[in-house]
């Protein structure tokens, strides 16, 4: 039996999708083998790349003058690929610390650059978005990075910061995907797939034209941006199991009426959640209501032995992976695109069912 899987990645896949790669496993339509063996420079291959990177630019909206690349390293690899490549001019940029995968790319690029911290949150263990004032931006960086959905600690922004002429560089690993947002609005987009694409091993990166070619002179080929733009995605083997699996998944989402719909149907999921978390006595939302993400719910009961509890019993009836990070503890529920309203349904019963046998008045 399948369970629902709240992990924070990897994740769930639409069942559906697994169904399609199961039924094209051994044989990819009329190839007569696997899409895991095949050459990356066939033409059966060939059509399948080219439908991914069309399905995401439809799919996103993404504009003419941005490119799509197909990467290996995961998104930890671009705390580094972004500084090389974007910190050319004034070897500056400004960060903003909203959680650890912000203060990984804020490290990183330290390496290479002189780096501002605009504002954090670190005060509260990242429980809020910090608001930005900016007159504090520097007028002269390279660009302006971002985590626009913080996995951990289940935050997000509500507005992007306006950067003025300042390219605006996010990491969407863990929101990619789960509604729109407008491209034009960012220098560089990127996502380690494992959240809300594909399986693990393959990291999207959306970049505006004007900021491919130049690099730091010490950047190895492997992460020029310009070495992967030149070659479509294809200086060396991409990844490419997991990009046939992000068009099967594409193909699901525009099915389902793109992500208007999706955003829809995330809005709907979270709530359901929120608004029990936030009548519950027993369990609490650790993030106010102006910073939530929709894809990352922590929660806590306040007692470590309780959520203990709570987590082992959720496990034995097939809600898993629910145990929150070890920086935050309790619980975290992970509700990305491929978790079934269904799941979330269920979940919430679950709950009430819990706080009826463990609270006051037990
Ligand atoms: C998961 C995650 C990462 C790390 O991704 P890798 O692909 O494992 O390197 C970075 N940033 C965010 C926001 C994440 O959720």
């Amino acid at each position: 039996m399948r369970v629902y899987n709240f992990s924070a990645g990897p994740s769930m896949l639409p069942e559906e999708v697994l169904k399609t790669a199961r039924d094209e496993m051994l044989c990819y339509k009329d190839s007569g083998q696997s899409v895991m063996e095949m050459s990356h420079r066939s033409k059966e291959y060939g059509a399948i790349i080219e439908a991914a990177e069309t399905l995401l630019r439809r799919v996103m909206n993404i504009p003419d003058n941005y490119k799509v690349l197909f990467l290996q390293g995961g998104a930890s690899s671009q705390f580094a690929m972004v500084p090389l490549n974007l910190m050319v001019k004034n070897k500056k940029a400004d960060f903003v610390l909203t959680g650890a995968w912000a203060k990984k790319a804020y490290k990183e690029a330290q390496r290479y650059g002189s780096c501002n911290v605009i504002a954090s949150s670190e005060d509260k263990t990242f429980s809020y978005i910090p608001a930005l004032d900016p007159a504090t931006f520097s007028k002269d960086a390279d660009y302006f990075h971002i985590c626009l959905n913080n996995t951990i600690y289940g935050t997000k922004f509500a507005e992007l910061p306006d950067t003025g002429d300042v390219p605006l560089v996010a990491d969407m690993s863990s929101c990619i995907l789960s509604e729109p947002v407008d491209v034009s609005k960012f220098g560089l987009i990127y996502a380690g797939a494992q959240k809300n694409m594909a399986p693990a091993g393959l990291t999207v990166v959306i970049i505006r034209e004007d900021l491919v070619g130049e690099a730091q002179d010490i950047t190895p080929t492997m992460f020029r941006y310009t070495t992967h733009v030149e070659n479509g995605s294809m200086f060396n083997t991409p990844p490419c199991y997991c990009i046939y699996m992000l068009k099967l998944v594409l193909e699901w989402l525009e099915k389902l009426g793109g992500l208007e719909a999706m955003k829809k149907i995330n809005e709907k999921k979270a709530a359901l959640l929120y608004d029990y978390l936030d009548q519950s006595e027993m369990f609490h939302a650790t993030v106010a209501p102006g910073s939530r993400s929709l894809m990352n719910i922590p929660f806590v009961t306040g007692d470590a032995e309780l959520d203990k509890k709570f987590v082992s019993e959720a496990t034995a009836a097939g809600f898993v992976n629910l145990k929150g990070h070890r920086s935050v503890g309790g619980m975290r529920a992970s509700i990305y695109n491929a978790m079934p309203t269904e799941g979330v349904e269920k979940l919430v019963a679950f709950m009430k069912e819990f706080e009826k046998n463990n609270g006051k008045g037990n």
